[in-house]
């Protein structure tokens, strides 16, 4: 049979074992700040009905218009891949009865997201966000918060000199004028404009000024600014979210050029930029979407939120030299000589993981001196070999590798308790404590 060579789809990435800290790393960090503003978690499903992200994320986008993935079942239900999360988010809110809980609801998730796009550093076609989501609420505060969540984790993560844009887009109303003002100034450069530009012209002149395009982007300099159309309503929200911001420290600049790539947005934009990465330097993307909820159940409910790429968030990390929280190696490693050495062995270590020690044991079958280089290998903190001599006693010694130290434990129930006692003197002496912290006299 010929020699199939099976690899991985372009766009999508395998973590190894010897990375997953970094994933770790970052999982835990944004969690703790979620929980930390009082956001929930919550799961959703990795495909939804296609007409969810058509309707909410807008037929007119890039997302919608070539980056799906999308299959039809047996039957002839449309399923799509989720290319963000906010959609299935407010569909899984409102199904599940959250909009009637009380207000305002926040949660929050880690999730893989698909995207069919031309895969380059910090672009995929599967890849992760957190994200959060605030419904309820209109005032200004709620977008201070969202976006101290973000540059909470951002500062958490030990990243520097990332940037804060925001932005308004207004509400429907000022939008139309807005609209009507860019549709007359890209008239008149219309034969310069890119392919996809021209289409965009009339159905969302908007997308315009998100184009990645050189000539479009050059073009969309000079273009009338967004927040010069804004009713009072919304630039009283604007203002009230730079109050805010300022009274929290949050530093920002005003960029009335991120429109952001997604339909749904209403108000407030913002994104979060690093020039670290290369192109694909937006880290984190959100903002309002007062209108998205009507759109999907007929209720009035404003709401707002952001992506975060944590791929992005990674190489941001690496690029600046962050170190990741590395993680536990193994405390205790068993290397029985024999059979009966080997039954004593698997013993001792299912008694050790009971009491919620990381112990492994021989189970390969290797002779001595291999299984101490693979002992070496993992790391592990103690060894501990088992041979007739041992067995005959009822005794062994405990070794710690760093030091070279051995202390002599029972070979039966009573192993676990010197283990422990030697596993928690270790770490003491691991520990570097500032001991005057526990003087209250100072
Ligand atoms: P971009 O302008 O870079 O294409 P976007 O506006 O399409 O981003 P959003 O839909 O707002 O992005 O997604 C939120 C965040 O998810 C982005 O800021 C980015 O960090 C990340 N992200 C988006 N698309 C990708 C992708 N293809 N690969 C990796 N991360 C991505
Ligand atoms: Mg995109």
């Amino acid at each position: 049979m010929a020699n199939l060579k099976i690899q991985r789809p372009k766009g999508t990435q395998d973590v190894v074992p010897s990375q997953m800290y970094k994933w770790n790393t970052v999982e835990s960090i944004v969690k703790e700040a979620a929980t930390n503003y009082g956001f929930r978690e919550i799961r959703i499903p990795t495909f939804e009905e296609t007409s969810l992200f058509v309707r909410s994320v807008g037929d007119t986008t890039d997302v919608v218009q070539k980056e799906m993935y999308s299959v039809t079942a047996t039957g002839d239900s449309q399923f799509t891949l989720r290319p963000e999360g906010t959609a299935g988010t407010i569909r899984a809110l409102i199904e599940n009865g959250l909009l009637n809980e009380g207000f305002p609801q926040k949660v929050f998730y880690v999730l893989s997201c698909f995207r069919h796009e031309k895969p380059q550093a910090g672009r995929l076609r599967e890849f992760h966000q957190f994200g959060c989501e605030m419904v309820g609420t209109k005032d200004p505060r709620a977008d201070a918060e969202v976006i101290a969540l973000a540059k909470s984790i951002i500062d958490s993560a030990g990243l520097k000199g990332i940037k804060l844009y925001i932005n308004s887009i207004g509400c429907p109303e000022c939008r139309a004028k807005y609209h009507a003002a860019l549709k007359e100034y890209f008239r008149s450069k219309e034969d310069e404009l890119c392919d996809t530009c021209k289409d965009r012209l009339e159905r969302n002149p908007m997308r315009i000024l998100d184009c990645k395009s050189p000539i479009c982007s050059e073009i969309a300099k000079d273009a009338p600014i967004v927040l010069d159309y804004l009713c009072d309503e919304c630039r009283e929200h604007f203002e009230g979210l730079q109050k805010y911001l300022t009274a929290m420290g949050i530093e920002y600049e005003i960029n009335s050029r991120i429109v952001r790539g997604l339909d749904y947005y209403t108000k407030t934009v913002f994104e979060f930029v690093t020039t670290d990465i290369g192109a694909q330097g937006t880290v984190c993307g959100g903002g309002r979407y007062d209108g998205l909820i009507e759109t999907l159940s007929g209720k009035e409910c404003p709401a707002l939120g952001f992506g975060m790429g944590l791929e992005r968030l990674i190489l941001t990390m690496e690029n600046q030299g962050i170190e990741f929280a590395k993680e536990d190696s193994c405390d205790v490693y068993f290397a029985p000589m024999g059979e009966a050495a080997a039954i004593k062995a698997m013993q001792l270590t299912e008694q050790l993981r009971a009491d919620g020690v990381s112990a492994q044991c021989d189970v390969v079958g290797r002779g001595l001196k291999a299984q101490m280089k693979y002992a070496d290998k993992i790391g592990t903190k103690f060894t501990v070999v088992i041979g007739d001599s041992e067995l005959e006693s009822g005794k062994a010694n405990i070794k710690d590798m760093n030091s070279g130290e051995q202390v002599e434990a029972p070979l039966d129930e009573g192993f676990s308790k010197v283990f422990n006692a030697l596993l928690i003197s270790r770490m003491l002496a691991d520990d570097d404590i500032d001991e005057s912290i526990f003087d209250l006299n100072q």
